[in-house]
């Protein structure tokens, strides 16, 4: 099913009945099955019968095969997908196998068929039998073991060991694909869908209606027969995926099956657009997803826009970047990580006489022509597409076997834009493309060729299998659906307006408290798949609430209030609204349960781009100076400008969250609203804040005012400018913490000298300083001398020419054993200390 139980946005489903027939693993003519009883394969891995979704009353029954032996129901093929039957007392629905080999689904009330297996020339009379293979499939056979009918012939959303996805040349375009449910409880045929391209044959996609999400590579030299072989990491151990394209005169088609006493392993279109190989978790009652390739938004169609390419190479984050010999459409737009306008020549073309440029180890562009007549040279190709004008590219393999039309060579080429190319490395589906770039000549690009000829052979040599190399879905829905009637109005309240006030924030009549019941509907019952984070304050879970992709905070039960109180919170939390601002969208309190529901943000946290070396890339300084732009606007709201005066107590960059613009958005704010206590300027026993980022008259003292957020802001933004965390177990450049070398930098008059060496070729300077200076005036000691979030608003926007030389700053001098081992012990746990509690992270 679309993963129903399997993955995060599906639910746990219940079964009604009782398995009755546990032994039997067929039906014979003239018997019926009905709601209660089941057929189980002879292995027990696969039951077949009905089951309820939604769990409606009066049942809205499907009928449909699920795993046998595992607690969570996981449908894996459904019969009647946009029929249910109702199951009444006095209307039963049955499953038969007719006279005519047909299996037959009746509705029990009307009578009426609801759903048939429909073998047309089925021949009367024959004692056929209908049985539940151990592969899951339901099979039809007469009594000479002819197959008449098979459920794998008509797969739903799940892809088993042992099923073919094909598409038959006679039929061409009329191939096998899997389609997702449309929702977690509705097994009716939804959006998404994957399979073999119909127009080429040569490559799969995964589908959102007719629009391509995910494309795999055009295979290269995969028409081997046999099985080729990679393996997945599953955590405890591998399974080996024996995946295996093939292709004879009449079909193509590609099967896999798993290692001996691998888990139950199984491939599944989910109905928010993900492809994932599941495999079963015994231990933890669980389906683990071994990958959804790839999670990153590069490698979606299109993604890098024409003539871009996602470079897969770039661990861990895979990038866009633009082709040799061109450079982005938009310099501006592509620095914002917005690529879809992909890139330009530098040199326009001059013709003919132009050469190729080879490109090794890439995923060819999509949109190619599959040029025939058999060219069994890569001179041949290449000539193909020199001595055609047009022809802006080219890519050989020279297969071993198979066909692809009658051809054993395959020769692809390209007019006008290339679209949808990756560099994926060594490995499965990695080809040479040829580029044809002004300025090479033709002769070079022939010595070229020859020697890409050499690593073309070498590379099928080794008998790579060249197809499904990636293929995901990470969907971003955006939001189409809204929740659910009584909930539009508070969304449609809650949209990114400037300030509190001025929009219409949400009243508690409207504000939408969901139930626990749908929140563990759409997170899985809380799975460990749908976990995004783990924070102080509990496990942060990915769900879909009424069609949009939402954050959804568990807190842990330390929190102290009673479920009102905690309701009238999280109303008043609700009203902060500022586009600096992560949204909260709802809530749950329901006993000892209490969940915030949060706008999801793709862009993971500042800390998580800021501090990985490939993501920083994506944080060039314009951006880095909007992002302290921004987090401080946010401040400045939470503080004086929202009706509320908020106090957030843990800023840090693990706590600003980053939109798909990378704007920033403060996240965990009004948290110690619900936790802790909310006087504005107190001495509280409880601390709550992260090492390094606390003020010290907070940290030591518990003393907390709007000052100790400032000092966090200081930290945080040295840390923007620098790229350099707060502190680390080893000194930065010899001294104790950034603060303290920033200040010594600045004392020095080598402030310059801080600027990350990432962003120094679009820094400005002036910027830079200004940012450096406002940060240690954060910092420093005496909370007073710090300025309020007003005045840094209005440096950072203005500029300023004459700032106060900042004192020395605010460092904890007291870093005895006791204090490091106060920060292990934070860092590791929120466990309480008596006397000042610390409860940092
Ligand atoms: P702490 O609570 O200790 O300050 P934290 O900020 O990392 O740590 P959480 O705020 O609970 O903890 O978040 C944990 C992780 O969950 C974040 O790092 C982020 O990756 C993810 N996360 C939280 N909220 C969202 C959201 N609204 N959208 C997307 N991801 C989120």
């Amino acid at each position: 099913m679309d993963g129903p139980a399997l993955s995060c946005y599906t639910a746990a489903l219940i079964i009604l009945f009782l398995p009755l027939r546990a032994s039997e693993d067929r039906l014979l003519a003239g018997e019926r099955l009905s709601p209660g009883t089941t057929i189980v394969s002879d292995n027990g891995a696969f039951a077949l019968g009905f089951f309820n979704p939604s769990n409606s009353t009066p049942a809205s029954l499907y009928l449909g095969v699920w795993y046998n032996g595992i607690p969570e129901l996981t449908v894996v093929w459904v019969a009647n997908r946009e029929a249910p039957v109702i199951n009444g007392n006095s209307s039963v629905p049955t499953l038969s196998l007719t006279n005519t080999s047909n299996l037959v689904l009746s509705d029990g009330s009307s009578g009426l068929v609801v759903w048939t297996s429909d073998v047309a020339a089925a021949p009367s009379s024959v004692a056929a039998v209908a049985v539940l293979e151990n592969t899951g499939n339901l099979v039809v056979r007469s009594p000479n073991g002819t197959t008449l009918w098979q459920s794998f012939e008509h797969v739903t959303d799940t892809f088993l060991p042992e099923m073919k996805i094909r598409i038959r040349y006679a039929t061409r375009g009329t191939g096998i694909r899997l389609v997702s449910w449309k929702g977690p409880s509705d097994p009716s045929p939804g959006r998404f869908s994957y399979g073999g391209d119909p127009d080429t044959l040569l490559q799969i996609f995964l589908w959102d209606g007719e629009l391509p999400l995910v494309r795999s590579g055009p295979w290269t030299g995969y028409l081997v027969k046999g099985e080729h072989q990679y393996q997945q990491a599953n955590g405890s151990g591998s399974i080996i995926i024996y995946l295996a394209i093939v292709d004879n005169d009449e079909e193509i088609y590609m099967t896999y099956t798993v290692s001996a006493g691998a888990p139950l392993t199984r491939y599944v279109v989910t109905y928010f657009g993900d492809y994932e190989l599941q495999s079963w978790n015994s231990n933890s009652s669980t389906w683990s997803i071994l990958f959804k390739l790839p999670p990153y938004e590069c490698n979606r169609y299109g993604s890098c826009g024409p003539f871009g390419y996602c470079d897969e190479t770039v661990r861990p984050v895979p990038m866009c970047k633009c082709l040799d010999g061109f450079e982005p459409t938009s310099a501006n737009e592509w620095r914002f990580g917005r690529y879809s306008a992909g890139c330009r020549r530098k040199e326009a073309l001059h013709g003919c006489g132009d050469g190729f440029l080879a490109l090794t180890e890439m995923r060819v562009p999509d949109k190619f022509t599959f040029a025939g007549g058999n060219k069994s040279k890569m001179e041949e190709c290449a000539a193909e597409c020199s001595n055609n004008c047009s022809c802006v590219a080219y890519a050989f393999t020279n297969l071993s076997s198979g066909r692809s039309g009658g051809d054993v060579t395959k020769c692809l080429v390209w007019a006008g834009e290339l679209i949808d190319t990756g560099k994926l490395g060594q490995g499965i589906g990695s080809t040479t493309l040829y580029l044809r770039l002004a300025g090479l000549d033709v002769a070079a690009g022939k010595s070229r060729k020859s020697t890409a000829t050499m690593i073309i052979l070498a590379i099928f040599g080794t008998g790579v299998v060249a197809f499904l190399c990636i293929f995901v879905a990470w969907l971003k829905f955006k939001g189409k659906k809204k929740w659910r009637k009584h909930k539009k109005a508070t969304f449609d309240g809650m949209n990114t307006s400037y300030e509190l006030g001025e929009g219409n924030p949400p009243h508690a009549h409207e504000f939408p408290f969901v139930s626990f019941e749908e929140i563990s509907l759409a997170t899985n019952n809380f799975s460990e798949t749908c976990k995004i984070g783990q924070g102080g304050f509990g496990k942060v879970y990915k769900g879909l609430l009424g069609g949009q992709e939402v954050a959804i905070k568990r807190l842990s039960s330390d929190s102290q209030q009673g479920t009102k109180e905690f309701r009238n919170e999280v109303i008043l939390i609700a009203k902060l609204q500022h586009r600096n601002l992560v949204r909260l969208l709802g809530c749950c309190g329901e006993g000892d349960e209490k969940l915030l529901i949060y706008e999801y943000l793709p862009n993971k946290s500042l800390d998580a781009t800021l501090f990985d070396d490939s993501r920083r890339l994506m944080l060039d300084w314009t951006t880095r100076f909007n992002i302290i732009k921004g987090v401080a606007r946010g401040l400045l709201y939470l503080h004086q400008d929202s009706r509320l005066t908020i106090i957030h107590r843990d800023l840090k960059a693990g706590n600003v969250l980053l939109d798909v613009e990378m704007k920033p958005k403060i996240a965990d704010f009004g948290m110690a609203r619900i936790f802790g206590d909310n006087q504005q300027n107190a001495n509280t026993q409880r601390v709550v804040g992260t090492y390094g980022y606390m003020a010290p008259e907070y940290a030591m003292e518990g003393v907390f005012s709007t000052k100790s957020d400032v000092y966090s802001f200081g930290v945080l933004v040295l840390e923007v400018v620098t790229g350099i965390k707060r502190s680390s177990n080893s000194q930065i450049m010899g001294f104790p913490s950034l603060i303290v070398y920033s200040w010594n930098m600045w004392k020095e008059g080598k402030t310059e000298e801080l600027v990350d060496s990432y962003t120094t070729d679009t820094c400005s300077l002036d910027e830079i300083l200004i940012c450096i200076h406002v940060a240690l005036l954060c910092v420093q000691d005496n909370p007073d001398d710090r300025p309020l979030m007003s005045s840094v608003v209005f440096i950072l926007e203005n500029g300023s020419t004459t700032l106060p030389p900042p004192t020395c700053p605010a460092y904890f001098t007291r870093r005895s054993a006791e204090m490091e081992q106060m920060r292990d012990d934070i860092q590791n746990s929120r466990t309480s200390f008596t006397l000042t509690e610390i409860d940092g992270r």
